[in-house]
């Protein structure tokens, strides 16, 4: 596992996007007769949520000045809320489309999102991790995480080999949700489709965002505790290649000597997104 700590969430975001971009042009570079012959895609991993938010921008900036391209990329994002219309301002479809598609070269048929308003949802579920299967797997999935430690909408006490499904929102991410619906809590849907701990872990990598003191105690939780299904985040600690990314604030609660042990390595790890 890495952890890389920059000095706020205006760092995080610019690292994980340069970080973004060396695996998808080292991607291309690597499998460019494939990608000619076969239609082979990066296959990419996509959260919601505010903490991505600066990572997108820069995304969109590097697309505009032509160091990065969207054409030869599929995603896949993590979770949509049941019953929301795709069209709604809070929709995960919304925020996708607004923060990152109409402003990059991607390939409409290459986005995939789940349907909160399939007629069958847990059909829905099942064939979308199908489509992850056909298209080859993900190569780097992206996270953020709640402050109870979830991923995706993982939510404490689910499965840490769990697949896509239908889940009902914790208490806390309703409340932490309110939010973006006026700060009405009765506003949010209380179900989500989401894709499972095991999808995610799935991933041939997983790197997850973390900024601010309100996740203080989870990114803890996640690196320092055990791996434990009430923090569901910390299944990473048995992936390959897990990074997380998190700002100073959200260090709070780990030892100093871990920390330290990591600052220590930022020169090697800041050479991965340059
Ligand atoms: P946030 O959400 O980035 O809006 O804090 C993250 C999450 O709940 O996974």
């Amino acid at each position: 596992m890495r952890l890389i700590i920059k000095d706020d969430a205006e760092a995080v975001g610019l690292w994980a996007a340069k970080y973004v971009r060396n695996r998808i042009n080292g991607f291309l570079e690597d499998n460019w007769n494939d990608i000619r012959a076969n239609g082979k895609t990066f296959n990419l991993g996509l959260p919601t949520g505010s903490t991505p938010k600066e990572m997108y921008k820069n995304l969109v900036l590097f697309c505009k000045e032509g160091s990065l391209s969207f054409k030869h990329v599929r995603t896949f994002n993590m979770d949509e809320y049941v019953g929301l219309p795709m069209n709604h301002p809070e929709s995960y479809h919304t925020f996708m489309f607004e923060n990152l598609f109409k402003h990059v070269d991607i390939d409409p048929n290459n986005v995939n999102i789940l349907d909160g308003n399939a007629p069958d949802l847990d059909l829905e579920c099942v064939e979308y991790e199908k489509k992850i299967e056909a298209a080859g797997g993900i190569h780097l999935f992206i996270g953020g995480i709640g402050s109870d430690g979830h991923i995706a909408f993982n939510e404490p006490g689910s499965s840490l080999v769990s697949r896509t499904r239908i889940k009902s929102l914790a208490v806390e991410t309703i409340d932490a949700n309110k939010r973006f619906f006026q700060g009405s809590e009765v506003a949010v849907p209380k179900q989500a489709l989401t894709v499972g701990v095991g999808t995610v872990m799935d991933a041939m990598e997983v790197m997850i965002l973390i900024t601010g003191h309100h996740k203080a105690f989870a990114l803890h939780k996640a690196i320092e505790g055990g791996v434990n299904h009430m923090w569901t985040v910390s299944a990473l600690q048995q992936h390959q290649r897990a990074l997380f990314v998190c700002d100073e604030s959200a260090t709070g609660e780990l030892r100093v000597r871990t920390a330290n042990y990591f600052k220590g390595l930022m020169k090697v790890h800041d050479k991965l997104a340059e």
